[in-house]
């Protein structure tokens, strides 16, 4: 006898019941609503609610070409097995590519691509592996070697967005889809108003961006919750994930830490606050008086700039000439109009710090 069963026979009163099908046990409380659930409608709710996601918001045309972003690790990994499932089941008519950034980090990513490697065979999606030596000359590991661990997240951020543009253009994708999830763009929106960095606030809760850009890119986990998406591949019957979960050896988990447990903080008080920090970084509204920049294309290399150098061309240059802070800086003050945290380079570019997400970036 269950634990639930000897409580409710004690008390006198029927099992209890799964409160969506009314049929099944409960095995779970949802994270997201703390009903309590059985297995196979939690399975069900976590799916429908992103082919809704991507309904509602139109995310794909039937006949598009879709990279998705795969690292290896859980995110990534839930988001091209559910995808190509709903592809299948509700025949979005999508070709769906997997798309690796091999950022040269010895001990960790050269292990998580064996795993986007299997995960090529068992979705039966086509792969495609750009890698920074290739693209810069550079692996993550040598850059760590000359700047040490401080702004590291800088350059591997800068890189990795331009890395996917490039793999996203040879895979001659109309989109790119990412696994963040509802607590990364929580945390982002946090993040964003501490920095008083409203033109990226406005950014980050779109679940498109950059559609004036060569590749848009999606987000259909906007609305899924990152415990949800652990709690998954154990109520997932028709495949076991198979996922990468160890962090980058390079995390600096700093300030991005302090916002990420916060929001779990938020989280164990009241579930919905994931989604109503989203709601609120979405109302905000950028005046019309703020100046946004205009884009343009890098002398250098031909990728998008509203500078006359690119981001990746500016670090880059700093790397080769041996000064690798020429491109790292911050600017101090800016409030909520004017609060840009840029620093003019010598090439006439700017760069932002970034923070790291556990592997990832403020790459949205
Ligand atoms: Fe790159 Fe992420 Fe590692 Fe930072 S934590 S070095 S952004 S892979």
């Amino acid at each position: 006898m269950e634990r639930g069963e000897a409580k409710s026979k004690k008390a006198g009163g029927p099992p209890r019941l799964c409160c969506i099908c009314n049929e099944r046990r409960p095995v779970l409380k949802r994270p997201k609503t703390l009903q309590q659930i059985c297995r196979e409608c939690f399975y069900e709710v976590f799916e429908e609610e992103i082919h809704q996601a991507i309904v509602n918001n139109g995310l794909f045309k039937s006949g598009e070409r879709v990279a998705i972003g795969a690292s290896g690790g859980k995110d990534s990994t839930v988001l091209a097995y559910v995808l190509s499932e709903l592809n299948r089941r509700y025949s979005y008519g999508l070709d769906l590519f997997l798309l690796s950034i091999d950022e040269g980090i010895t001990g960790y990513r050269d292990d998580s691509l064996e795993t986007v490697k299997r995960n090529e065979l068992q979705y039966g999606l086509p792969l495609q592996i750009l890698s920074y030596k290739d693209l810069y000359g550079w692996t993550m590991d040598d850059i760590v070697k000359m700047i040490g661990l401080k702004n590291n997240c800088t350059f591997c951020g800068v890189f990795r967005r331009q890395a996917l543009d490039r793999g996203a253009a040879l895979l001659k994708v109309d989109k790119l889809v990412t696994g963040h999830n509802a607590d990364d763009i929580a945390e982002t929106v946090l993040l964003n108003i501490l920095r008083g960095d409203i033109a990226r606030l406005s950014r980050c809760t779109s679940i498109t961006t950059g559609e004036d850009g060569p590749i848009p890119r999606c987000k259909p986990f906007k609305y899924t919750y990152e415990k949800e998406i652990v709690i998954y591949p154990f109520c997932c019957f028709k495949s076991s994930l198979d996922y990468f979960s160890t962090e980058c050896i390079y995390s600096p988990n700093a300030y991005r830490g302090f916002a990420r447990e916060f929001i779990k903080d938020l989280e164990r008080l009241r579930p919905r606050a994931i989604l109503d920090i989203i709601k609120s970084g979405e109302d905000f509204r950028i005046a019309t008086t703020t100046k946004m920049p205009e884009q343009g294309t890098c002398e250098r290399c031909g990728y998008i700039s509203s500078q006359k150098w690119c981001k990746a061309c500016v670090l880059l240059d700093g790397l080769n000439r041996g000064l690798p802070k020429m491109g790292i800086g911050r600017a101090r003050g800016g409030g909520v109009n004017g609060g840009d945290h840029k620093k003019e380079t010598k090439a006439g570019s700017t760069v932002k710090t970034l923070e790291s997400k556990q592997c990832g970036s403020l790459d949205f």
